[in-house]
């Protein structure tokens, strides 16, 4: 009897230490396989643009004897993939350094009528030169603490998107306003509106509504992604709604003081 009750525990301690390895090695696989996608989505995206500059400069090189304006069109294509494969570098690069947790950031106490109007006005300029209007709606001071360039980042690819994703005519108003221990900044177009069924996925890497039209607009896929990541970095929110009467609405929820500072300029190292 004592034998089998040895063998028993003996097997039972097997099973266990067996389920207790698949559930300590789960997350590691799933991190695992999600950095596989992401360096197969990576190379997949780095791949076409440096095909197009590869074809476009082996067909000039089949024409020596022409002028470069007999040539325009082909070396314009070519420098707007090489634009596009610098943003996409760059973007890879942030969400690298985003996953190694290796950032640093610089979080100071902001004013934030300032800061916005600042942050705001080259944009209105951009719009105007696409046909569209950029409003922002009047800031009521207040103060918080916020990482400037990176939340200088998150608006600009916010507006960048309001701006890719409204047709000519369309007007995209932004707010910052003070809600007790928040604040929140809304970013909010009349464009061509997020299915429901699309709202979560949108800030998932690389996931695209519709990939052609994104691809003529230059997008890759990792905008709202690195959004996502500086909005965690503060210890906010962000969401998509849909806007009236037609579009979409980008509401980001943040901390007045996220880090706990006393009001001065720290350096800190981002967890
Ligand atoms: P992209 O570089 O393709 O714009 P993002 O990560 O910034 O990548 O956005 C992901 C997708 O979300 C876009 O491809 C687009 O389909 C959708 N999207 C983002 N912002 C808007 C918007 N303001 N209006 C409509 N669709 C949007």
């Amino acid at each position: 009897v004592l034998l089998i009750t040895m063998g028993v525990f003996w097997l039972l301690s097997i099973l266990m230490s067996i389920w207790m390895s698949r559930l300590t090695m789960r997350p590691i696989l799933r991190s695992w396989r999600r950095q596989t996608e992401f360096v197969g989505n990576a190379a997949h995206e780095l791949r076409t643009p440096l095909t197009i500059i590869q074809n476009k400069l082996e067909f000039l090189l089949t024409r020596p004897n022409d002028k470069i304006i007999d040539q325009a069109e082909s070396i314009a294509v070519a420098n707007s993939e090489s634009q596009r494969l610098q943003k996409l570098t760059q973007d890879l690069l942030a969400l690298a350094r985003s996953d190694s947790n290796t950032v640093q950031t610089n979080f100071e106490l902001t004013d934030m009528a300032t800061f916005m109007q600042r942050t705001v006005e080259p944009y209105t300029e951009i719009a105007a030169s696409q046909g569209k209007t950029l409003v922002l709606d009047p800031v009521t001071p207040f103060q918080a603490t916020l990482d400037q360039a990176l939340v200088h980042q998150l608006l600009n690819i916010l507006i960048d998107n309001a701006l890719k994703y409204s047709p000519q005519g369309q007007p995209i108003t932004l707010s910052a306003k003070l809600t007790s221990r928040k604040w929140q900044l809304t970013v909010a177009d009349q464009g061509i509106g997020i299915k429901r069924a699309d709202r979560q996925r949108i800030f998932d890497r690389f996931y695209r509504v519709d990939s052609s039209r994104s691809r003529q607009t230059g997008g890759n896929g990792l905008g709202l992604s690195i959004a996502h990541w500086i909005v965690n970095l503060h210890h906010g929110t962000i969401v998509v709604k849909e806007n009236q009467p037609q579009g979409s609405q980008f509401i980001t929820t943040l901390p007045v003081n996220p880090v706990g500072l006393a009001g001065h300029h720290e350096k800190l190292t981002a967890k």
